[in-house]
């Protein structure tokens, strides 16, 4: 008997033509979150197996409860033994003690001479007899006890844990997350992930008004990704002569809308260069002056690039039950801070109006924008070697 692990995959169903490159993107994803591990995978279009060794399989398991693209997981037993007793033996390692259970039998294997009705009705009065405590409920089970018969031989499995679900990382392509030391925009950074999507990471500094903790802190965030399969870049700008300029300069009721207006121009060169498709941001409706619908609006109006939100509808309570989940809340509150909340004034405006911010801008100097684009430096976090952008 061989205990496998069975990877039922989530949402590649409505994937017709791209399906074998989900399929193999996740195996691939696999195959690097279970690199330190012996392991064999088996994959057809429906689901796949890993077969670990017996003593890795609880961590292999929790590892792979971590990994985008798995709807289901179920520990499966296998045997080339298709006697009826050694059938009973496995159906009854896939089911405890008082709970509810149906059997459901596919026989694909037709020189197997008990028919799929029967199978399942002998094995459910076996397990009936043999396990305590145990009622037959057909239509709402707590287990469905499942048995394949198939030539190789008999898979038989119980009840499913649940997966992470959404797409396998990297099938979706990349998109630049602006990255603070927040509880928010990390998260964002993993329900975009979720959706398939890798990610590089953008920083904006201004030292020495943040420190080189308040960096750390987003180097650890990004790194907290990598256990859910993201393993990008950390581009770090260099911000502080621009949110100076914009402090001392320009009307100060403007000067989140208008950093934040110099932040995605930023960006938008940066991912040009980078050929990046869209840029991610942890803003949610309402949360902050800078993040209603026209505040969102004037900010926007400076790049054509899709700008993502995926927590715009999330309560903050809900980003942080996230957080606290994926494991980047305590770096989050950790207490340095990050450059908006230094240069914060006292009344910032709630609704800007576009042609008041492009009049604003026209005191700023534009040559700012390129010397900061020309001192990006990026992080490798892998490695944590730092690099010129050029
Ligand atoms: P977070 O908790 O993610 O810091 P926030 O609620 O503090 O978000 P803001 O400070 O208004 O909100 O920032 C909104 C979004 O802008 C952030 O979620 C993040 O995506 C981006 N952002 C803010 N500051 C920076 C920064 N210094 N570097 C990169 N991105 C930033
Ligand atoms: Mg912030």
């Amino acid at each position: 008997m061989k205990k496998l692990i069975m990877v039922k995959y989530a949402e590649l169903t409505t994937k017709k033509d791209n399906r074998s490159f989900f399929i193999n993107t996740l195996e691939k994803n696999i195959k690097k979150a279970l690199e330190n591990y012996n392991i064999e995978i088996k994959k057809d279009y429906f689901r796949m197996f890993i077969i670990p060794s017996e003593d890795d399989i609880n961590e292999v398991l929790n590892i792979l409860k971590n990994i985008f693209g798995i709807h289901a997981l179920s520990l499966c037993y296998f045997t080339t033994d298709k006697s009826l007793d050694n059938i009973y033996e496995l159906s009854k390692c896939v089911i405890k003690e008082n709970t509810t259970f149906k059997v459901e039998t596919n026989r694909s294997d037709k020189t197997f001479e008990i028919k799929s009705m029967e199978l399942s009705r002998l094995v459910g009065s076996y397990l009936l007899k043999n396990v305590n405590n145990l009622k037959v409920d057909v239509h709402n089970p707590v287990v469905t006890v499942n048995i394949e018969v198939r030539k190789e031989g008999v898979y038989v499995y119980g009840l499913d844990i649940k997966g992470k679900g959404g797409y396998p990382t990297g099938t979706l392509g990349k998109a630049l997350l602006m990255l603070s030391g927040g509880i928010d925009s990390i998260v964002a950074g993993y329900q975009m992930m979720k959706r398939g999507v890798t990610l590089d990471f953008v920083y904006f500094e201004s030292l020495p008004h943040t420190s080189l903790e308040a960096r750390q802190k987003v180097i650890d965030l990004a790194k907290v990704l990598k256990k859910y399969g993201n393993t990008g870049k950390l581009y770090i700008v260099p911000f502080t002569k621009i949110q100076e300029s914009i402090y001392k300069d320009l009307d100060n009721t403007y000067m989140i809308t208008i950093m934040r207006r110099m932040m995605y121009r930023i960006a938008e060169r940066l991912i040009k260069r980078k050929k990046i498709n869209a840029i991610v941001n942890g803003e949610s409706v309402g949360q902050v002056a800078s993040q209603t619908l026209t505040s969102m609006k004037v900010v926007n109006n400076v790049t054509n690039y899709p700008i993502l939100r995926p927590l715009s509808s999330f309560d903050k309570l809900e980003i942080i039950e996230i957080a606290k989940q994926i494991g980047t809340y305590d770096i989050s509150i950790l207490p340095y801070e990050d450059c908006c909340t230094i240069f914060v004034p006292p009344h910032p405006v709630i609704n800007p109006d576009l042609t008041h911010a492009i009049k604003e801008e026209e005191k700023f100097d534009f040559s700012l924008i390129d010397d900061a684009v020309k001192n990006i430096f990026i992080i490798d976090l892998n490695k944590e070697e730092t690099s010129d952008l050029l």
